[in-house]
């Protein structure tokens, strides 16, 4: 298999998983309780827990584990509604589920919510968020980059927006984590998930400033001081902390090694493939991104094609009651229906090579020939 699905998910390390394993068999124990056992997996958790910190630029108790992106997005978003009672939301158009969902959660509950449109390179300006933001907003959300895209946002300029206006900011860096640096100084709260950078899956971390006017989501034991009830998964722990360590120790060598092959696989599609179009700004895009459309073709179509010849990408648009919806993310940046439609999103990694992008032009080629012969 060729794999070009990065942006969903990543294997997990060897060496990771090795670092992971001890807390899985002989260590155990529970990391609340009081025995010997409990404290190794509880001082495992509090090392994971002083790394993580330490990599993302705040102090150990500003870290929380959580179960990944969308819960820590739903914990910022519904965290601050609750704090407050009431009030207005600003996110951008382009926000992944876990913070368009939550949003529209609170909707129900009365909360006003604003949505912010990128321009047609897919980026979010500080100037619209700030126009968005009203005496009684509360909230704003614009991610570090953007899923389907890859097109990095002004996240450290839209958090100083929030903090003059004294609006929480939250950043989701899903899919920034390792190669990008954290915005955490000109934000209130972001996000990770460990399995987008080879970590574990179903994990993940938050950054929360001291002092920042949220309330919990997940209510239970007084684990993670109160905040995040539920008994805290060590090995997971260790893994994420590990897999962050090694991606933000290694960023500039992976940076490069999947930027020449994501350039050189862009260069030619755009060149061999008449009628192919980069979907998003070319420069400002995190490195293992590149989402096509094809005239005349429909992202699911190809897909299916390329999956025939063991290649696994993605599309954009979701399917929902068996009918294919665009992308919200491109119909937000003005593009029409069919542009939308027919996004097909191939995202890089570490382990991919030149040969394997070869095999893919040519495999793309052939899909989109297909495709349009049959028209
Ligand atoms: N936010 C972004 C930008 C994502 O890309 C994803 C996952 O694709 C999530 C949040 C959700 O993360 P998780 O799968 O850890 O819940």
């Amino acid at each position: 298999m060729i794999y070009l699905d990065h942006a969903s998910t990543t294997p997990l390390d060897g060496a990771v998983l090795r670092k992971m394993l001890p807390y899985m068999t002989e260590s155990f124990g529970n990391p609340q309780s009081q025995h010997g056992a409990g404290r190794t997996a509880a001082n495992a958790v509090v090392a994971a827990r002083d790394k993580t910190a330490h990599i993302l630029g705040c102090s150990s108790n500003e870290v929380y584990f959580v179960s990944g992106g969308t819960e820590a997005g739903n914990t910022a978003l519904k965290g601050v509604c609750a704090a407050h009672g009431k009030g207005h939301i600003v996110i951008s158009a382009i926000e992944h589920p876990a913070l368009t969902e939550s949003a529209a959660d609170m909707r129900k509950f009365g909360f006003e919510v604003t949505y912010v449109n990128p321009d047609n390179r897919g980026i979010v300006s500080p100037q619209s968020v700030e126009n968005a933001l009203r005496k009684d907003t509360i909230f704003c959300a614009v991610m570090s980059a953007n899923n389907e895209t890859g097109v990095i946002q002004p996240a450290e300029q839209i958090g100083d927006v929030c903090k003059k206006h004294n609006v929480f900011y939250y950043c989701d860096c899903v899919q920034t984590a390792g190669v990008l640096p954290f915005p955490t100084a000109h934000c209130d709260a972001l996000g990770i998930s460990s399995h987008k950078f080879y970590g574990p899956r179903g994990f993940g971390a938050m950054y929360i400033k001291n002092g920042g006017k949220i309330s919990r989501l997940i209510s239970g034991g007084m684990q993670q001081r109160g905040f995040r009830g539920g008994t805290l998964n060590a090995a997971a722990a260790v893994g994420l902390a590990a897999a962050l360590e090694a991606a933000t120790e290694n960023s500039a060598q992976n940076n490069a090694t999947i930027a020449q092959l994501r350039d050189t696989f862009v260069s030619r599609v755009l060149k061999e493939i008449d009628g192919s179009h980069l979907n998003g700004d070319k420069a400002a895009r995190v490195p293992s991104n590149a989402n096509f459309s094809f005239d005349g073709c429909n992202g699911e179509n190809i897909l299916f094609l390329l999956d025939l010849s063991g290649i696994a990408v993605s599309t954009g648009s979701a399917c929902s009651a068996g009918a294919v919806t665009p992308s919200h993310v491109l119909t937000a940046m003005g593009y029409d229906a069919a542009r939308a439609k027919g996004a097909v999103r191939f995202t890089f990694g570490k382990y991919n090579t030149m040969d394997e992008v070869e095999v893919t032009v040519a495999a793309l080629k052939r899909a989109v020939q297909k495709i349009r012969g049959a028209k």
